[in-house]
């Protein structure tokens, strides 16, 4: 027990300054199965996480890069929180309650991951811990009253625990003044191998149905079953094996996978969302979430024009991220899981990654 302790740490720097002066702090998560998970306060991003292989060797399977700088550049989202609505509002127009909201059309003609300043951008309160759970950091964030063209001062905690069942688990909770709108989620791109591209992946998706899209990326309102085409992941299949099909729904996601699953039973419960397996390394990712939703997105926007970590070059395919959230355009489709909040209630979502090895 003492042992377990002395392995379960977390330990903070200053991972770099914003342009003002504002230090932004990083923090590892360490547990005694020897992961370590750094996130920092800026965007609440997960930066690295080190997992073994099966032969003990440890490497970093999310993308990223080695200081701030390149994270305040701009970048694709890597290992960031997304807030406060993940993923696509149509023409970035909703109404809640009576009232029209114009949100910023930061991708194409639709509004995407909170706008143009999401909680991707935020400066978050940063409390690091040791819980019965495992080393934690506590992020938490007011969002403002009309931040972004979103209604109510909403407040969001975000908890990352690293457990010593080798999970990084996370917890989010908002609360509101006001009626308005939530998807929280975490847009981390995994790469189980550490590098190169991820077509060898094994796949495993809990869902029967998917949500076509339009050609900009925004579901048609239908829910559509897997079977017989190349979104079927019910049996664990390898991501490039149908990547290059003559399909319109790859062709709209850019030559890939960006798309909505509908996962199956009831999400009160956390339950499997999905499965990756890499044959090389024998790591295993399994996704446990109580959403009711995942975006699979196979990094197909990703084209060789960023350098991550070690100098690395981000091509097409090189990363995937796995998106547990409600559905896109939520608030424009009536048929859709509801995504609004309204003060009084607490919004709670819980989702795990979970890290196996596969002899
Ligand atoms: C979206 C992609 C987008 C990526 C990075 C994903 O969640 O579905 O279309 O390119 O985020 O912005």
């Amino acid at each position: 027990m003492l042992q377990d302790l002395l392995n379960m740490h977390v330990t903070q720097q200053t991972f770099g300054t914003m342009p003002d002066g504002t230090p932004i702090d990083l923090f590892a998560l360490t547990n005694q199965g020897g992961l370590e998970a750094r996130v920092m306060s800026y965007g609440g991003t997960l930066v690295s996480l080190r997992t073994p292989d099966r032969y003990g060797a440890v490497a970093d399977v999310v993308l990223g890069f080695d200081s701030l700088p390149p994270y305040l550049a701009g970048h694709p989202y890597f290992g960031s929180l997304i807030g406060r609505y993940a993923n696509r509002i149509a023409h970035g127009i909703f109404e809640l309650h009576g009232a029209t909201y114009h949100l910023a059309q930061n991708n194409g003609p639709n509004h995407l991951h909170g706008g143009w300043k999401g909680f991707d951008k935020a400066i978050w309160s940063a409390c690091p811990k040791i819980s019965s759970q495992g080393a934690q950091v506590e992020f938490s964030h007011l969002s403002r009253d009309g931040e972004e063209g979103y209604p109510g001062n909403l407040h969001v905690t975000v908890i990352y625990t690293l457990t010593d069942r080798n999970e990084l688990r996370i917890d989010y909770t908002a609360t509101t003044d006001r009626p308005t709108v939530v998807n929280l989620t975490n847009h981390t791109y995994f790469n189980l191998a550490g590098t190169g591209a991820i077509l060898d992946h094994v796949l495993l998706l809990a869902a029967d149905h998917f949500l076509p899209v339009d050609a900009t990326l925004i579901p048609t309102g239908a829910q559509r079953s897997v079977q017989g085409t190349p979104m079927d992941f019910t049996l664990p299949t390898a991501i490039g094996a149908r990547i290059d099909a003559d399909d319109e729904q790859l062709r709209f996601a850019h030559g890939g996978y960006d798309h909505t699953w509908v996962l199956r039973k009831d999400r009160a419960a956390r339950s499997l969302a999905a499965e990756v397996y890499e044959p090389a390394s024998g790591r295993v990712l399994t996704v446990l979430t109580t959403q009711p939703g995942i975006q699979f997105y196979s990094g197909n926007f990703l084209d060789g024009s960023i350098r991550g970590k070690r100098g690395e070059v981000y091509a097409k395919h090189h990363g995937f991220c796995l998106e547990t959230q409600h559905f896109p355009n939520s608030l424009n489709e009536p048929d859709f899981p509801s995504t609004v909040l309204v003060p009084d209630e607490t919004y709670r979502s819980i989702t795990i990654y979970r890290f196996d090895i596969r002899i």
